[in-house]
């Protein structure tokens, strides 16, 4: 070979190995725009066009397809507690699991995150579709084994139909994916069909979000105050700020509509700082006007508290109303310390660094209660309305939600932790929760949330001093 077919050889073999290589990154390229790197499942895009071919057939065959949208509930604890790898390898493993309950001709994706998608095209009968959900939902009661752990978690679906909820693509997924959010609200590890309710729930409360944003400034939010009894003194030492919205169409629309709705964006910073600066206001309002300094008390939630400027807000409302750091109370759930625990547990120490007072509010109601209790500075307990409301009903559980509550007052107790009872409504709870050594009671039996100008009034005709 001369010299110049060796160079001619060498250019041809680097080009073809540049070909090679370039198909390579081509396919490569191609697979990654069509499936899910992490579970190999065809990832939105590729969901995408088999959705539309499914449909094409389904038009002309008039057949049924489904979509179930499925999400896992509660999968960012996962990622939250354990790490991401963690949940990582959780979610592998859970596509693994759904791949087992589908068809040959059906399509399992990922549509991102813990969101997955079962396309089944072709269905003679819709049942199919609900037997399917059935076998994911059940699919996931095995325990997955993690370093010695068991995780296990549940899922929620939402069901769409073609041609009855939808005949295109766009339409059946929106349609699919509200289905689930609903059967995340409602029941979780169940599934759901889509309602054509269930576009116009989202629609209202998309509404409801734009007016609230406006109702801090046209004045439509008012705070009410709900005095707590302290059974030592005898007397209502301090009340809960609860706050309130006057609709001007729909009038009084309860906290417990709005403020997750507020929560979901950082509305909730707004309309708590608006709250807790009002709160305090209205407390040396009262004292000016001459009455007995009051201990107020403020729910906050994870967004509020998990801002690195909240200290320094709360410390400038002590200032500028010239509160007592003492007299407030910050309400927190412990919903707080899912998102960050430790940032959570050091925002509660700087709290208590300037002087105010954390109550664990909703207490009973939520994840692993008890390690909190020690980690955390904190100065009282709110047993939730639900142990309240067990005392006097008429079931055998009666013994045992007894003795459970005073399990946890003693335990508070021993923790140094005053014991607040809220929901208290009739005369047997106060005698029961009085015996088992609670410390501060607040309920309908005594007073419901009031307007300011009814809270000392009130405060007054409960102690027997206004004659
Ligand atoms: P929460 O902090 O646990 O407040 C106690 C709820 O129980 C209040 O409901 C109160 O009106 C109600 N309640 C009081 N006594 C009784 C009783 O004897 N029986 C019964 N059945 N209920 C009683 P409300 O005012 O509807 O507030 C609901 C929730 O909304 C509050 O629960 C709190 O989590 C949240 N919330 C209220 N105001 C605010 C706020 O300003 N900021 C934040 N982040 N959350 C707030
Ligand atoms: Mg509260
Ligand atoms: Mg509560």
């Amino acid at each position: 070979m001369s010299e110049r077919d060796q160079v001619l050889l060498r250019v041809v073999t680097d080009l073809l190995s540049l070909i090679a290589d370039h198909n390579r990154l081509n396919t490569q390229l191609r697979y990654q725009e069509r499936y899910d790197t992490l579970t190999g499942l065809p990832n939105r895009h590729l969901l995408q066009e088999r959705i539309d071919l499914a449909l094409h057939d389904a038009r002309e065959h008039r057949r049924t397809v489904a979509l179930l949208f499925i999400d896992l509930d509660g999968f960012k604890q996962i990622n939250d507690s354990l790490g991401h790898p963690t949940g990582d390898r959780f979610l592998k493993h859970v596509s693994q699991v759904f791949a087992t309950c589908v068809r040959p001709q059906d399509t399992l994706g990922r549509m991102g995150g813990d969101e997955f998608l079962l396309l089944m095209p072709d269905l003679p009968d819709a049942r199919l579709a609900d037997m399917a959900a059935y076998r994911l939902l059940e699919a996931l009661q095995t325990p997955y084994l993690q370093e010695g752990q068991e995780l296990r978690l549940t899922a929620s679906i939402g069901i769409s139909l073609f041609p009855r909820d939808g005949v295109d693509s766009m339409t059946l997924l929106k349609n699919a994916e509200s289905a689930m959010h609903r059967a995340k609200e409602t029941k979780r590890n169940g599934f759901l069909h889509y309602r054509p309710e269930h576009s116009r729930r989202a629609h209202n409360r998309l509404a409801l979000e734009v007016q609230l944003r406006r109702a801090i400034e046209r004045h439509e939010l008012k705070v009410y105050y709900q005095p707590q009894y302290d059974l030592v003194s005898e007397r209502i030492v301090s009340v809960e700020a609860l706050v309130r919205w006057h609709h001007p169409q729909r009038g009084p629309i309860s906290p417990g509509e709005f403020i997750p709705i507020a929560e979901q964006s950082d509305l909730i910073v707004d309309i708590g700082s608006w709250v807790l600066r009002e709160a305090c206001r209205q407390t040396m309002e009262w004292h000016q006007a001459g009455y007995p300094l009051l201990r107020m008390s403020v729910n906050i939630s994870a967004r509020q508290l998990l801002r690195p400027e909240f200290i320094a807000e709360v410390a400038a409302i002590i200032h500028t109303t010239g509160l007592p750091a003492n007299c407030l109370e910050l309400e927190i759930t412990e919903g707080v310390m899912l998102d960050d625990p430790m940032y959570a547990a050091h925002q509660i120490d700087q709290l208590h660094q300037i002087g105010v007072r954390v109550v664990l509010d909703d207490f009973g109601t939520g994840y692993s209660s008890l390690a909190y209790l020690r980690q955390l500075p904190l100065d009282a307990l709110k047993i939730d309305q639900a142990f309240v409301r067990a005392i006097d009903e008429q079931n055998q559980m009666v013994t045992n939600s007894r003795a459970l509550l005073r399990a946890i007052i003693n335990l508070a107790h021993s923790l140094g932790l005053a014991v607040i009872a809220e929901g208290v409504e009739t005369p047997e709870q106060r005698i029961a929760l009085a015996s088992m050594g609670c410390d501060i009671l607040q309920g309908y039996l005594f007073a419901p949330p009031l307007p300011a100008a009814e809270v000392w009034p009130t405060i007054l005709r409960l102690q027997g001093d206004d004659t």
